[in-house]
């Protein structure tokens, strides 16, 4: 049984073609796909060697052999030589993410659809996006086991859900989330609300003049949370 977590990150693979999920642990999206008929072939790239033996044992345990495949490498090197229609990173954190599409950037031309599930800083990750060519195309935000996740989906299209004036703040809190107003993204955002107040009145009882430049940003950060919440 999926995660509701990685159920979401599957609702958005692409279901022709291939689909590489990278840093794969278990192998358990892979399996999941291939097995149900949701997608054609799967690769599950793995960098460690504990994972990847997992992966290994999840895919003969499901009799998938030969529609997905098990590759170790470092992050997008596992598609040297292979095409991947959909490329999907989860459960890692955006910087990471980023990182491995930074260093993965020439793979990424033959790849038609990214699923991106950062699990935190998807600001970073929507903002590389944006800088490197791909769309949001689509945003899902969820709740599980007391956690909120995010599910970032980019293609090629050229839509641009960005509006000049509002860019920062659609960046930071997602432009299709933000229009939304889930549940999960309420939870989300009053946790950060009264975190950002709590620093705030701290920030304040300080009154040091070097603080001047944090106050303001986390009095933006303020006002853009009170919109919304
Ligand atoms: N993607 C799965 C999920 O969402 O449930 C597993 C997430 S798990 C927290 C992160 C996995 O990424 C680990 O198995 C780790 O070994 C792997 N990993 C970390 N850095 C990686 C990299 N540069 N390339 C490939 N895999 C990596």
């Amino acid at each position: 049984h999926l995660s509701k977590r990685l159920e979401k990150v599957a609702e958005f693979v692409l279901e022709e073609g291939t689909v590489a999920d990278i840093g794969s642990d278990h192998a358990y999206l892979p399996v999941y796909l291939v097995g149900n008929g949701l997608c054609e072939y799967a690769i599950a790239g793995e960098l460690n060697e504990g994972p990847y033996a997992s992966a290994i044992e999840k895919i003969r345990a499901n009799d998938l052999q030969g529609k997905v495949e098990a590759r170790q490498g470092d992050g997008l090197n596992v598609l040297d030589g292979r095409k991947a229609d959909t490329v999907v990173i989860a459960g890692m954190g955006g910087p990471l993410i980023v990182s491995i599409l930074k260093k993965g950037q020439k793979f990424l031309p033959d790849v038609k659809r990214l699923v991106l599930q950062p699990n935190v800083a998807a600001d970073q990750v929507r903002y590389w996006l944006k800088n490197n060519g791909w769309s949001l195309i689509d945003e899902a935000i969820l709740m599980e086991d007391g956690h909120v996740y995010e599910v970032l989906v980019a293609d090629r299209s050229g839509v641009d859900p960005y509006d000049l004036v509002d860019m920062r703040k659609q960046l930071w809190l997602g432009p299709y989330l933000m229009e939304e107003r889930s549940e999960a993204f309420h939870k989300k955002w009053k946790r950060e609300y009264d975190q950002l107040k709590r620093i705030y009145g701290q920030l304040q009882l300080a009154r040091q003049k070097q603080a001047r430049h944090r106050v303001e940003e986390l009095e933006q950060k303020m006002r853009w949370l009170e919109e919304v919440l």
